[in-house]
């Protein structure tokens, strides 16, 4: 009995296990379809300076919305996308469409001029000896000066193929092209590591963000000072990512952390909220000394 419960356990554990995979292709096979049927789009995270709230610039961040499961977040479909290969169009339409709309803004006001636009690369589309020259012909293609626009790397994609992914770096920051860190403090790399980088701007993991409020916690406090330190010690700009709450936010002043991303000020937003927020902005300029550090 015990062993036909047991094989009986095993069955419905495998036909789950094929649920899965069959669910996981059928997603994979409606993401083909689904970026020329308009089921992506992409929506802008406001990333402030401390202190003045400032607007120095927006994170693009892509949005499925499947037409019968509705909104599919990026930690599921990014992954799925990685492996099957999807990353390198995705990767690309969200570049494009990103950089359209910044285009946009830049045409109906003077302050939109002053903002960067971030944007995800993932480790996948290093793969592409030719990344620098698509990057550099959809800058071309869309009017936006190569110093608006910054890619987000990880440390782990530039360190599983530092050869070719820092030749593609060095080409793009040649052309004027910024870099950050994202999620910097989760990863290996070192401080000479970290020197060889072409990089502008250190993005603080949210992990440590997120335990800066509760109870103090004194090893994340820590983390961030230093990553602080290091920032100013290499001449880099640092963004929290992630900021939640007005304890965090406190902590972070302390520690002179320079610029703020987070649902404490701002949700992700649609292209015409985010073009609200710019016009709103027109009364709170970049200060010029970041301006002159940061662009060219
Ligand atoms: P990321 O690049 O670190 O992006 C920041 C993530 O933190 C976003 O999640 C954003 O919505 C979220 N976030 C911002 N502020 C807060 C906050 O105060 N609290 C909390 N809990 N979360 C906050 P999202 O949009 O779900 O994206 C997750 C990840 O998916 C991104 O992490 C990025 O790695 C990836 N991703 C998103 N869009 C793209 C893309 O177009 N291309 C690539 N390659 N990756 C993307
Ligand atoms: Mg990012
Ligand atoms: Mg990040
Ligand atoms: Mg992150």
């Amino acid at each position: 009995r015990a062993k036909e419960k047991g094989r009986n356990q095993f069955k419905v554990f495998t036909s789950r296990m094929l649920e899965n995979a069959v669910e996981q292709l059928n997603l994979e096979n409606d993401m083909r379809s689904a970026l020329k049927d308009g089921e992506f789009h992409i929506e802008y995270q406001p990333i402030l300076l401390m202190g003045t709230n400032s607007l120095i610039g927006f994170e693009a961040l892509a949005r499925w919305n499947h037409p019968t499961r509705g909104p599919i977040p990026p930690s599921e479909f990014i992954p799925m996308a990685e492996d099957s290969g999807m990353i390198m169009e995705l990767g690309q339409w969200v570049l494009e469409n990103a950089l359209k709309t910044l285009a946009t803004w830049r045409a109906q006001s003077e302050r939109a001029k002053d903002l960067f636009m971030a944007v995800n690369l993932s480790t996948r589309q290093f793969a592409k000896a030719a990344l620098h020259t698509d990057i550099l012909a959809t800058l071309e293609k869309t009017g936006v000066p190569a110093d608006r626009l910054k890619l987000e790397v990880t440390e782990s994609a530039v360190m599983e193929n530092p050869e070719s992914a820092l030749r593609t770096l060095n080409i793009l920051r040649e052309n004027g092209v910024q870099f950050s860190i994202d999620d910097f403090g989760t990863g290996y790399s070192s401080l000479t590591q970290l020197q060889r980088l072409p990089v502008d701007t250190l993005k603080v993991d949210r992990s440590f963000i997120s335990r800066l409020g509760e109870g103090d916690d004194q090893e994340s406090t820590e983390i961030v000072k230093a990553v602080v330190a290091m920032a100013r010690c290499l001449d880099l700009s640092v963004v929290a990512e992630g900021v939640e709450t007005g304890k965090q936010l406190d902590s972070l002043s302390r520690l002179n952390c320079e610029c703020v991303q987070g649902f404490l000020f701002h949700e992700p937003l649609h292209d015409s909220a985010a073009m609200d927020l710019i016009a709103e902005q027109e009364s709170n300029p970049v200060p010029e000394d970041f301006r002159k550090r940061h662009f060219q």
